[in-house]
């Protein structure tokens, strides 16, 4: 496969390449020449095959021979030992993508990430530094990936006072390959100083850099597969049975409706129907800031996994949905809200969007919403209450989004899901005070153990250079 930069179709590099330098020369993002289509034989097993099958058959038709297949397998193990369950939650489904160790989403790139990188630059005798900005749950989830990867020192630049305390001991608190920087400024300040160190030429003479944000292709096209996977399980008609983690207590949800492979008894509003819609294809909910993942859905419909449509749900920052209504896009600064994972304002994604579809096509596969922060509360409040479900404040304007198009009559078959992108208990400033403490899952309670050790820094690309 081959991959161009949105900003130049004449010019296109491998896998490698466009995995390893993130963005390119011009300032564009890598996108594949086209989006690849599964075999019929993997498309019709979908619903039956393992997380890891489909993560194979998806990924190694993005990096061909570039990655043998033997190791990708070994990669693919390695990085996935949890799931993506998708359970059923009062009348509609979720899809649980808060599993990983540092308990969002996140997980599912940076591992992938962190072991493609290590493999594609086996051999290689300079170390690679990655440089990664962070609002909060990024950072953890690539620190965590590349924690002691051989040849690969990773510096998460964080913005100083304004990450929760599990988030910083998720970035600052592993040691080893892994600095943190607390820089004294905004998430703006610290995008901004990393990209001011990637083109800088005197850093550039001394070591490899790279970054590790969401516009890398390698940790976008592993989230194509759990999308895959759950749309496969959903037109089979099986939902799982809630996995450890999953903050399930007393009350109507845990009714036994969520056995393994079996269809809950009562499928709801947007719960799976016996019998299914015609095709069983599901639309599915994602909460939404720079976009990324929502792409990699894309990227799996298009692919051929059974998915009628998107829904965009965002908080008050609602670039995208405004483009959606419009016809045109503005981007805008971010304004502060309690998703703060989805604080964004100018989507850096959406430029991949645009360059695979036409305003037109976008806006019949992908419905806008957007949230408040009044209406997120009083979700996590309402489904915990109806439910005995705690989510966290992400998911909840997921939740909150479908029940607003619903509303309006833009919801038009079942089944539909929704996606959670992070566990409730990372959240818990949020979470507690309105339903009381979510049950810690055992990585986040370790994570708590553990000490900071972060330098503190201004923002001023001078001090941050010699510090690098
Ligand atoms: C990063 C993040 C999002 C937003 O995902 P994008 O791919 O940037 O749209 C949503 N929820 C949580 C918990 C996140 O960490």
């Amino acid at each position: 496969m081959r991959y161009f930069s949105t900003r130049n179709k004449n010019e296109a590099v491998n896998f490698a390449t466009a995995a390893l330098a993130g963005l390119a020369p011009d300032g564009g993002l890598f996108v594949p020449q086209e989006i690849p289509q599964y075999s019929a034989a993997v498309q019709s097993s979908l619903g039956t095959m393992t997380y890891d099958d489909i993560a194979f058959e998806t990924i190694k038709l993005y990096t061909g021979d570039e990655i043998p297949g033997a190791v990708l397998e070994d990669i693919v193990h390695s990085a996935y030992p949890f799931g993506a369950p998708l359970v059923s939650v009062g009348d509609r489904l979720v899809l649980e993508l808060f599993h990983g160790p540092t308990a969002a989403f996140k997980d599912f790139g940076a591992r992938f990430m962190a072991r493609t990188f290590a493999y594609l630059r086996r051999g290689e005798e300079k170390p690679l530094r990655i440089l990664v900005a962070t609002s909060g749950d990024t950072g953890g989830a690539v620190a965590d990936g590349f924690f002691e990867v051989p040849g690969i020192f990773v510096t998460v630049l964080y913005p100083k006072g304004r990450v929760t305390p599990l988030q910083e001991r998720q970035i600052a608190g592993l040691g080893k390959n892994i600095s943190a920087l607390a820089v004294e400024g905004s998430f703006d300040d610290c995008q901004r100083l990393v990209k001011a160190a990637l083109a800088d030429e005197g850093l550039k003479k001394k070591m490899v850099l790279s970054s590790a944000n969401s516009i890398n292709v390698s940790r976008l096209i592993p989230q194509a597969v759990y999308y895959a996977a759950v749309a496969g399980r959903a037109s089979a008609g099986r939902v799982d049975a809630d996995g450890e983690a999953t903050p399930r207590v007393g009350g109507a949800a845990s009714s036994g409706a969520a056995s393994s492979g079996a269809m809950p008894a009562n499928g709801g509003r947007f719960g799976l129907r016996r019998g299914g819609a015609a095709d069983g294809a599901i639309t599915l909910c994602v909460p939404s800031g720079n976009f990324g993942n929502l792409t990699a859905g894309l990227y799996a419909m298009k692919m051929g996994a059974p998915i009628r449509q998107f829904i965009a749900a965002t908080n008050i920052n609602k670039t995208v949905p405004d483009y959606l209504a419009s016809g045109e896009y503005s981007a805008r600064t971010s304004q502060a809200t309690i998703s703060n994972a989805m604080d964004v304002g100018a989507p850096s994604n959406f430029e991949r969007m645009a360059a695979h579809f036409s305003w037109e096509e976008m806006r019949r596969i992908v419905l806008g919403v957007s949230v408040s922060d009044e209406e997120t509360r009083k979700t996590i409040a309402e489904v915990y209450e109806e439910a005995g479900y705690y989510l966290d404040p992400h998911s909840a304007v997921g939740w909150k989004g479908t029940d607003k198009l619903f509303a309006e009559n833009k919801i038009a078959a079942v089944p539909v899901g929704v996606l959670a992108t992070a566990h409730p208990a990372k959240f818990s400033e949020t979470v507690e005070p309105l339903v009381g403490p979510a049950p810690v899952p055992a990585s986040l309670a370790r994570a708590m153990e553990r000490n900071v050790h972060s330098q503190t820094i201004p923002a001023d690309f001078a001090v941050l250079k010699d510090v690098l």
